[in-house]
């Protein structure tokens, strides 16, 4: 078996031991004779393994009481409608830092009025806004920001404070740091970029957030079905949270979210010196103070040249550099799962590449 090193942003790299432990585990669950996903979702087993994983939540990212864990299927984007579906009465305010939120934006529409509160689209998306900049509009239900651009590898490092409730989308950074829960009214983020396999969402909800939901509307679009039948309304993606639970384990045994939070900065470090080092080679992305630990955008001097070096990249093992299609240029993601030596082995890939051409 030959692994190789894997830059993909989403789905994405997971670690290798619990890949391993999953294939190890897949005919037999828990002592029960039966794989994962040949046991009902309502038996014991299966619960027990679901209220472990919450339990690992709250605890890893220290989630404070008055919050509620659900799963919800549809990724990303279904939040993307269920969160202006439940609590866009008024108007919704956006910080529009990249694809990702002005998406969400744009599906929020559907059920009111939206506005940009802050934008860095004039700059393709290349800084996160100032905190205190944002532009709030009376009448505004939420603020809300993205807190990880996969696309375009900014992230924000100060989370802003605001007197309307703030959600935030998590997807792209979700467990990489430690993060005060308790700043954010919403929070979510589809599994498979650093988590777990692409199929389910961690939506964290504040409960006083959660009685102002609105109620008319199908039960599947309410954020309260799911807390009310602790995500098992109906039957819940059960191999994914199974996945997840995993992958929390994991963290533990790593030491946490601290510890992970201090190879991520050290492994982005490895990369962005090679970038900054580079006499304008390789040129990132994103300004400094907003580069992503997870995704690291850059370009070469032309697009024959990245085009080739994504090539190169590939015969020795290094995987998934292409940037995304809608900016193109090339972008290496260093999820959690990604080694520093996986790191280290693109850093010299690079600096050799350079000095070829
Ligand atoms: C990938 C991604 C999404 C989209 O997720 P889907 O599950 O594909 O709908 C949303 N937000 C962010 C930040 C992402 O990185």
């Amino acid at each position: 078996m030959k692994r190789v090193y894997n830059f993909n942003a989403g789905p994405s790299a997971m670690p290798l031991e619990v890949l391993k432990q999953v294939q190890e585990e897949f005919l037999d669950f828990a002592h029960t004779g039966m794989s994962i996903v040949e046991i009902s979702h309502r038996s014991a087993a299966y619960q027990a393994m679901q209220d472990d994983t919450v339990c690992m939540l709250r605890r890893l990212l220290r989630i404070p009481d008055g919050y509620h864990i659900v799963f919800i299927q549809g990724g990303g984007s279904m939040q993307f409608i269920m969160h202006a579906a439940n609590f866009l009465k008024h108007r919704g305010a956006y910080i529009n830092t990249g694809v990702w939120s002005d998406k969400a934006m744009q599906a929020a529409a559907f059920y009111g009025e939206t506005y940009e509160a802050a934008s860095s689209k004039a700059d393709h998306f290349t800084y996160i806004p100032e905190a205190g900049s944002a532009v709030i509009k009376p009448d505004t239900d939420y603020v809300y920001i993205t807190s990880n651009n996969t696309i375009h590898g900014t992230e924000w490092h100060d989370f802003p404070s605001c007197n309307v409730p703030l959600f935030c989308d998590m997807s792209s950074d979700f467990l990489s740091r430690p993060v005060d829960i308790s700043r954010f009214d919403l929070v979510y983020a589809g599994v498979q970029k650093n988590v777990g396999p692409a199929g389910v969402v961690v939506t964290i909800i504040k409960d006083s957030l959660l009685v102002q939901a609105n109620s008319q509307l199908p039960l599947m679009l309410q954020y309260k079905t799911y807390v009310d039948h602790d995500s098992t309304y109906n039957t819940p993606p059960v191999f994914n949270i199974y996945f997840v639970n995993k992958v929390l384990h994991w963290l533990d045994a790593q030491g946490g979210l601290k510890e992970i939070e201090k190879r991520n900065i050290q492994k982005a470090h490895i990369l962005y010196q090679v970038i900054d080092e580079s006499d304008g080679f390789y040129k990132g992305h994103a300004v400094p103070q907003s580069r992503s630990r997870m995704n690291v955008t850059f370009n070469l001097p032309t697009p024959a040249l990245e085009a080739e070096f994504v090539a190169q990249a590939a015969e020795a093992s290094l995987i998934g550099l292409k940037g995304h299609r809608s900016i193109g240029g090339c972008r290496a993601s260093i999820y959690n799962a990604v080694t520093e030596e996986g790191c280290q082995a693109l850093a010299a890939f690079m600096m050799k590449f350079q000095k070829n051409h």
